[in-house]
């Protein structure tokens, strides 16, 4: 059976982190509205020109925008195999346009992954993120050094640091998670399988975690 899963948490809290490396284990397309957006963003489409300003000052994106990109990309045949949604549904407007996209897919189990971490910890580690230009893998700015090859890409000097890891535009993030976002997690409850995993563990304990209870269930 395919997988449907929702990775869901506060903005750095390791979502994208996770959902790549849960993507590549599991065979799932990993699908960011936020790397879209960022995509779009930068090659100036309709879309991005309308987004732009939003992201970058960490306001949310019109639900009728995101549920758009979502609708259409769901519909691709590279999430046939199941896919990992990252930064989608952030309310519940969203949550609800999401139900209708699955019940108009194969309805399969939905799993919802629910990352767990203070927000003094999300805010060092936005503080200290850089992102590769050309592939949005992600890295620790300590980790990054002079003339730096892209693990993921392999691309040369290509990390920079993200428009919206400024600190007033992160705390603006938190606070719009901490009112719009976080309540999202209730709809699942009853519609969902919901794991939750201590975020602030190491990269790879947090894989280890969700990877042992994604089978258990
Ligand atoms: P992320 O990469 O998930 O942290 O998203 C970066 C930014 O993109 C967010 O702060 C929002 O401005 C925008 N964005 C991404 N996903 C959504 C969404 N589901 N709804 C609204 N805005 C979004």
């Amino acid at each position: 059976m395919t997988m449907q899963i929702i990775i869901f948490g506060a903005p750095g809290v390791g979502k994208g982190t996770q959902a790549k490396l849960i993507a590549s284990k599991l065979n799932l397309a990993h699908i960011s509205t936020g790397d879209i957006l960022r995509e779009a963003i930068k090659n100036e489409t309709e879309m991005g020109i309308k987004a732009k300003e939003i992201v970058q000052s960490g306001g949310l994106v019109p639900d009728e925008i995101v549920g758009g990109i979502v609708k259409e990309t769901l519909q691709e045949e590279k999430c046939k195999n199941g896919f990992i949604l990252d930064g989608f549904p952030r309310t519940l407007k969203q949550a609800e346009i999401l139900s209708k996209i699955l019940s108009e897919l194969n309805n399969e189990r939905l799993f919802l992954i629910k990352l767990n971490a203070a927000d003094e910890v999300i805010i060092s580690r936005l503080s200290n993120r850089l992102v590769c230009s050309q592939c949005a893998n992600i890295l620790n700015k300590n980790d990054v050094t002079e003339n730096f090859k892209c693990p993921s890409c392999g691309s040369i000097n290509s990390y920079i640091k993200r428009k919206d890891d400024d600190e007033e535009v992160i705390k603006k993030r938190l606070e719009v998670y901490h009112e719009t976002t976080a309540p999202v997690f209730d709809y699942y409850k009853n519609k969902a399988i919901v794991i939750e995993v201590d975020g602030t563990q190491a990269i790879e304990d947090v894989t280890k975690e969700i990877l042992e209870k994604l089978k258990v269930n």
